[in-house]
């Protein structure tokens, strides 16, 4: 029998023999994680309409960094069909991937992991994740000519970043605390065709006053993970009119950056929606099907 709400080890899973097909998140700590909810919430109801999906789970395993090769191999031997990465495995698993598919490589990361053979392709779902969130909370097209200003240059700003120059229009203006990883990212930026003039980075103590008063601002840093951390940058100059504002933390589900939207009138929502349709991008890879995502919504939000 699965519970589906347990924290799984791999010890566990030496001995795993549940009929069915089982998918799984890894990741240390992953406790606290939402995705096994929204994923057996949505397979619940895919089984509805095709018994196929009866017999799936999602589970939760927590893996050490040190332990993700031999995790994805264990998981391989046992036959899971699909997995997904989260924090610390993002970036590492690059190196365990038999093969990619999308901008995987050009994003630096993987969080989802779909079973071949011999092993498991790797694709990032946190580009599409966030292109989707945006138009959910805003009707926000990536493709409408606006501007896009990314806060953070990390793992999660990567993968924005090159969604929206790979299937964007707009001008993508980059802020960033730190200069040195602020360049890395522009460099990789540039390697791409479709980059070309569309690309600005700062660092947050020195505000070009060239920057657009207006468009998507999406913050990828991690600094409101603290509730009582400050916004990364002020919204005074923004034309609020033309202005919305997307946090990618949803916990706390109201950083500092969204009260200041808030208070100010201008659109803003939190990154549960970018866990939805990131979540949702990974299981249509797994079982071809178009998932749910109102009930994977509803899930998180009970
Ligand atoms: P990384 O560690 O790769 O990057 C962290 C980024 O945050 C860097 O740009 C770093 O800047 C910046 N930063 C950290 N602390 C501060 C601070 N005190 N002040 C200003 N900037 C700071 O993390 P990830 O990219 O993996 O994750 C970033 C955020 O994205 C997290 O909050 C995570 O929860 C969220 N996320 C949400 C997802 C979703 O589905 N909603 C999916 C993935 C991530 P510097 O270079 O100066 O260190």
């Amino acid at each position: 029998m699965v519970d589906t709400s347990r924290t799984y080890t791999l010890q566990d899973i030496q001995h795993w023999q549940v009929p069915g097909t089982t998918l799984a998140v890894l990741g240390s700590p992953i406790k606290h994680s939402l995705s096994p909810l929204m994923h057996n919430a949505a397979l619940a109801a895919m089984a509805r309409t095709d018994p196929t999906f009866a017999d799936w789970r999602y589970i939760k395993i927590e893996v050490l960094p040190d332990n993700l090769a031999e995790a994805c191999q264990l998981l391989h031997s046992r036959a899971f069909a699909g997995i997904n990465l989260t924090l610390p495995h993002k970036v590492q698993a690059l190196q365990i991937i038999e093969g990619h598919q999308g901008e995987a490589l050009r994003m630096g990361a993987v969080n989802t992991l779909i079973r071949t053979k011999t092993g498991y392709r790797g694709a990032n779902t946190d580009g599409y994740g966030s292109q989707q969130a945006v138009w959910q909370e805003f009707h926000f097209n990536y493709t409408s000519g606006e501007t896009m200003h990314l806060l953070g240059a990390g793992g999660a700003a990567q993968a924005i970043a090159v969604q929206f120059i790979t299937e964007g229009t707009g001008t993508l203006w980059i802020g960033n605390r730190s200069g040195q990883r602020l360049e890395n990212l522009l460099k990789l930026l540039h390697t791409i065709p479709e980059a070309k003039e569309r690309v600005h980075g700062y660092t947050f103590d020195k505000t070009p006053q060239q920057r657009p008063p207006h468009g998507l601002i999406i913050n990828a840093t991690s600094q409101g993970l603290d509730p009582s951390a400050p916004a990364p940058i002020s919204l005074d100059a923004f034309d609020p009119k033309r202005t919305w504002v997307y946090d990618t933390i949803y916990n706390p589900p109201e950083t500092a950056l969204l009260q200041e939207a808030r208070k100010r009138g201008i659109p803003a929502a939190n990154g549960l929606s970018m866990l939805v349709h990131q979540g949702a991008k990974s299981l249509q890879y797994w079982s071809g099907m178009e998932p749910p995502v109102e009930v994977m919504t509803a899930a998180l939000n009970p």
